[in-house]
C-alpha cells in the first residue's frame, strides 16, 4: 500500500510515518503547512498536495491535523479520486455533512477515535446507559495541553451512544456557580494539561452504586496503527462514507 500523509510533522502524523514504517508501508507523499522533513522524510508543502497526488497517485491518505486543513486535503482527494481516512476532530455540523457528501464522489472514512478498545467501550456505553436507565451519567476527558478542541470527538461519540440508548437529554458542559444537577442531564467535563495522550470516563452513578467504564491511551502509536489498519480496508472500497467500526467488524 502507498499512502499520503497530511500534517506530517504533527503528534499523529509522525507516529503514522513510524507505524507506516514498521509495516512496511510505503509513504509516497508527506505534506505540511510548510516544506521540511519530518523522521527522515521529505514534507512537501500542502499547497501541492492535489499536483503531487496526480504525479504519483496513492492508494490512500491519512489526515491528522485541523478541521481547516481537512477541508482543504479533501478538495486534493475529491479532484484526484484518492481514498481518505480522517482523524482529525473538531468539525462544525456543517463541515461534518459536507465530509459525509464527499462520500458519494470518493471512498471517505472519518473516526474520532482509532483505537480498537475505545470502540468496545462504546458498545458498554450504550448498554450500560439503557439497563441503568435511571442512573446519572457524567462523562470526563483528560488530553494534552496542546489539544484544540473541548470536548474530545470521542466524547462527543460517547454521548452520541448515551441519546441512542435514552433518547435526547441535556448536556452540561462543566458547572459553575449555584448549579444543580437536573434530572436526566450529561455533565460533560475536559481537562488539559501535559502530554497525556487521552483518558475518557463514563461515570453512571444510582443510590448505593457507581460504575466507571475507563479508558487511558498509553501512546499515541495505538491511533496510527488503527488509521492505517483503516486505510488499508478502504483503499478497495466503493464510494462511500464509512465508519472505523465498519473496519473492526470484518
Ligand atoms: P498536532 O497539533 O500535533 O498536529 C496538527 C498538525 O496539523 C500539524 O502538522 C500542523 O502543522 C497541522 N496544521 C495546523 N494548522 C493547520 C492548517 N490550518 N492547515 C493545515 N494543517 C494544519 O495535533 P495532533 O495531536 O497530531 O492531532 C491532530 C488531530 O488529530 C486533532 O484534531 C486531534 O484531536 C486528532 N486526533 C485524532 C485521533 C483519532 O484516533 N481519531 C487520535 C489523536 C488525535
Amino acid at each position: 500500500m502507498k499512502i499520503a500523509i497530511t500534517g506530517a510533522t504533527g503528534q499523529m502524523g509522525t507516529n503514522v510515518i513510524k507505524k507506516a514504517r514498521d509495516k512496511k508501508i510505503e509513504i509516497e507523499t508527506a505534506v505540511d503547512r510548510e516544506e521540511t522533513t519530518s523522521r527522515g522524510v521529505d514534507v512537501k508543502n500542502d499547497e501541492e498536495l492535489k499536483n503531487l497526488l496526480k504525479e504519483n497517485p496513492v492508494d490512500a491518505i491519512i489526515d491528522f491535523t485541523v478541521p481547516e486543513g481537512t477541508m482543504k486535503y479533501l478538495e486534493a482527494a475529491k479532484k484526484t479520486k484518492t481514498p481518505i481516512v480522517i482523524g482529525t476532530t473538531g468539525f462544525s455540523e456543517e463541515q461534518e455533512r459536507e465530509i459525509e457528501r464527499v462520500g458519494e464522489e470518493i471512498p471517505v472514512l472519518r473516526a474520532s477515535n482509532f483505537s480498537p478498545s475505545i470502540n468496545v467501550m462504546r458498545s458498554l456505553i450504550e448498554e450500560a446507559s439503557k439497563k441503568l436507565e435511571d442512573y446519572d451519567i457524567e462523562v470526563t476527558e483528560t488530553h494534552h495541553n496542546r489539544k484544540r478542541d473541548a470536548p474530545s470527538g470521542t466524547a462527543k461519540t460517547f454521548l452520541e451512544e448515551i441519546k441512542k440508548a435514552r433518547g435526547k437529554f441535556e448536556e452540561v458542559n462543566g458547572r459553575e456557580g449555584e448549579q444543580p444537577r437536573m434530572e436526566g442531564e450529561v455533565g460533560v467535563h475536559a481537562k488539559r494539561a501535559g502530554d497525556i495522550k487521552g483518558t475518557h470516563e463514563v461515570l453512571l452513578a444510582g443510590d448505593d452504586e457507581v460504575l466507571k467504564i475507563r479508558h487511558r491511551s498509553e501512546s499515541r502509536e495505538v491511533f496510527a496503527s488503527g488509521a492505517l489498519k483503516a486505510a488499508e480496508w478502504l483503499k478497495d472500497k466503493e464510494n462511500g462514507f464509512y465508519s472505523f467500526q465498519e473496519v473492526l467488524e470484518q
